[in-house]
C-alpha cells in the first residue's frame, strides 16, 4: 500500500472493524482466532482430526461446536453458493491414523498427482464468508488480505529444508463463460497478489478451461470427479515446476485433474497452494 493510500484508507479489520495490524486489514485478535490448518496430511493437507491422534486420551466430541464467528463487515447481498462440506475421497484417511511419514490413508493408498498441497486455513468460520466476499462481491481489500496471508504462510514454509519455489504460479482457470458471468477469477486475483509478494510470475497462458463444468460446489463427491474430467487443456509450453493456486481445496478433484494434465504434458513438478482446505 502506498503512503497516500495508507492515509486515505488506514488498514481496518474486515472482521471487527478495529484498526488493522501490520498493514493488513485484520486486527491482531481476529488474526489469532483464524482457524489455522494445524496437523494435516503432509501430502494433500487434509486436516487430521483429533481422533487421528493415537496418543490422545481425551474423549473426542463428534460435533465440535462451531464457534460463532465475529460478525463480518460485508455488505448484505444475495447469499452466495458455498463450498458445501461433502464426503471427501480422503474422508476415510482423515480419520485414520497417520503413518510415520505423515500421510493420510488416502495418500498412502494412492498418492495425488501433485507433490504437496500447502494451505493456510481450515475452511471454517470466518473463511466461508471471507472467500464468498472475495469471490462474489469482488471485494479487492479481501483479495489483498487473503493473498497476503497466503504469501506469508508460504514464506514461513519455505524455511523447510526440502522447500523449492516454483518457476511460475498457475491459477486454476475459469471457463470464459463463467468468467463473463462473474467478471472475476478469484484464483487469478489471489495469484497476482501472491506472485507480486513472492516475485514469482503468474502463468495464465499455459492452460485453459475448455469445458464449462457445473459448479463443483453443487455436486456430490463422485460427480465432482467425473464433472471435472477433461475440463482443462494445455495451451502453451509449461514451466518445469509450477504451483497451482486455488482459493479453497475441497475434495482435491479440480487441482488433481489439472496437476495430472500438467504432469502428462511434461511438467516435472507440481505443487498446490490454497488459502483453505476443507476437513
Ligand atoms: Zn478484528
Ligand atoms: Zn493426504
Amino acid at each position: 500500500m502506498t503512503r497516500a493510500a495508507a492515509l486515505l484508507y488506514p488498514p481496518t479489520c474486515v472482521l471487527c472493524g478495529a484498526p488493522g495490524d501490520a498493514g493488513l486489514d485484520l486486527c491482531q485478535g481476529c488474526r489469532a482466532d483464524m482457524p489455522t490448518l494445524g496437523a494435516c496430511c503432509a501430502r494433500c493437507a487434509i486436516p487430521l482430526t483429533r481422533s487421528s491422534s493415537a496418543s490422545s486420551a481425551e474423549p473426542t466430541s463428534p460435533d465440535e461446536p462451531n464457534r460463532p464467528g465475529p460478525s463480518l463487515k460485508l455488505k448484505p447481498g444475495p447469499s452466495p453458493p458455498q463450498h458445501k462440506p461433502e464426503l471427501s475421497e480422503h474422508r476415510i484417511g482423515a480419520h485414520s491414523r497417520i503413518a510415520g511419514d505423515g500421510l493420510c490413508g488416502s495418500c498412502q493408498r494412492q498418492p495425488p498427482p501433485y507433490r504437496r498441497c500447502t494451505a493456510v486455513y481450515r475452511y471454517e468460520d470466518p473463511l466461508p464468508a471471507l472467500v464468498a466476499g472475495m469471490k462474489f462481491r469482488a471485494r479487492l481489500n479481501l483479495v489483498r488480505l487473503l493473498g497476503e496471508l497466503l504469501a506469508e504462510e508460504l514464506l514461513a514454509r519455505a524455511e523447510a529444508p526440502d522447500w523449492t519455489w516454483p518457476d511460475a504460479i498457475v491459477p486454476v482457470p475459469l471457463h470464459p463463460q463463467r468468467l463473463r458471468q462473474r467478471g472475476y477469477n478469484q484464483a487469478l486475483e489471489l495469484a497476482r497478489i501472491v506472485g507480486r509478494r513472492l516475485a514469482l510470475p503468474v502463468d495464465i497462458a499455459c492452460c485453459r478451461r475448455i469445458r464449462s463444468t457445473q459448479a463443483q460446489s453443487a455436486l456430490e463427491e463422485r460427480q465432482r470427479l467425473t464433472n471435472i474430467r477433461g475440463a482443462f487443456a494445455v495451451t502453451a509450453p509449461l514451466p518445469r515446476h509450477v504451483a497451482i493456486l486455488d482459493d479453497v481445496v475441497t475434495t482435491g478433484a479440480t487441482v488433481s485433474e489439472l496437476a495430472r494434465l500438467l504432469r502428462r504434458n511434461g511438467c516435472e513438478q507440481v505443487d498446490v497452494w490454497a488459502l483453505a482446505r476443507t476437513p
